[in-house]
């Protein structure tokens, strides 16, 4: 489909888009069904958060479908990841992307980056995603923050729930401060910067997110979730992610309820 790019009106409005595509995962495949299920998942939720006491009733956005699926190789997927998130910054709205593997986020990311290189990312995930390579792969999902850091210094990218990564990984998040072990680490690290937030979905408990393709137990529950929201109350968020549902994977259904419960929040956070 082809995009329409928002007028100078919709500055500040969130426009979600959809990138259906897990062509590197590496376990498990199936996030290519995350923006359908997480849409589908939608029309069951209220829409009056209790937690921010705020209604999607009363706040603009706008969903603008999904990008042509693309097969294969990441590069094409990124490409179009990253247009369309220029198309929407240019408008001045807010890119909210419903992934889709986490591979695709350093476009966005460099789209956001481009209109605001004091941005500040704000990675929530169970992997450091910093392997220079995976499979042979540079844009692998397991590569996602490496290639953010391609273009971003390391000041500017806080990482919080990670619990799972290769040794050099580990030495390097422990060593850089700027890895959050909980939410007051992480209230810390956040400066007056506008924030991009990149939420893959598997810094969830495997207990309330099965539908996940690299599940890591050890994760947060929702109202951890809702701290970090309140961390970040107080802050321009500039763009937003939400990665990695996989709903083939949660027979229950559960995990695609909970993400678009995640999307409803953030939405409300950014309006
Ligand atoms: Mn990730
Ligand atoms: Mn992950």
């Amino acid at each position: 489909m082809t995009f329409i790019a928002a007028d100078e009106g919709d500055s500040g409005i969130v426009q979600i888009f959809g990138a259906p595509y897990d062509g590197t995962a590496s376990f498990r495949p199936g996030t290519r069904f995350g923006p359908t299920a997480i849409r589908e998942a939608s029309y069951g939720l209220e829409t009056f958060s209790f937690f921010q006491g705020k209604d999607l009733e009363d706040v603009s956005f706008s969903d603008l479908g999904d990008l042509a699926e693309k097969f294969g190789a990441p590069e094409p997927m990124l490409a179009q990841v990253q247009e369309t998130a220029e198309l929407i910054i240019k408008g001045g709205g807010v890119p909210l992307m419903l992934g889709g593997e986490h591979s695709l986020t350093p476009p966005a990311v460099r789209a956001v980056f481009d209109r605001h290189p004091d941005v500040l990312v704000v990675q929530l995930d169970a992997h450091a995603d910093l392997r220079e390579e995976y499979l042979g792969l540079e844009n692998s999902h397991a590569c996602a923050m490496r290639r953010i850091l391609d273009f971003l210094d390391r000041d500017s990218l806080i990482q919080f729930g990670i619990r799972s990564g290769t040794a050099e990984e580990y030495s390097e998040l422990t060593s850089c401060g700027q890895y959050a072990r909980t939410v007051d680490e992480l209230r810390a690290l956040l400066k007056d910067r506008p924030i991009y937030l990149t939420l893959d979905l598997d810094v969830f408990d495997p207990a309330f997110m099965p539908g996940t393709g690299t599940p890591e137990p050890g994760g947060i529950d929702w109202s951890t979730f809702e701290a970090i929201l309140k961390a970040l109350k107080d802050s321009t968020i500039v763009g937003i992610d939400v990665m990695e549902l996989s709903p083939g994977l949660d027979p229950t259904g559960c995990s695609s309820v909970l993400a678009a419960k995640c999307v409803r929040e953030l939405v409300l956070l950014a309006a």
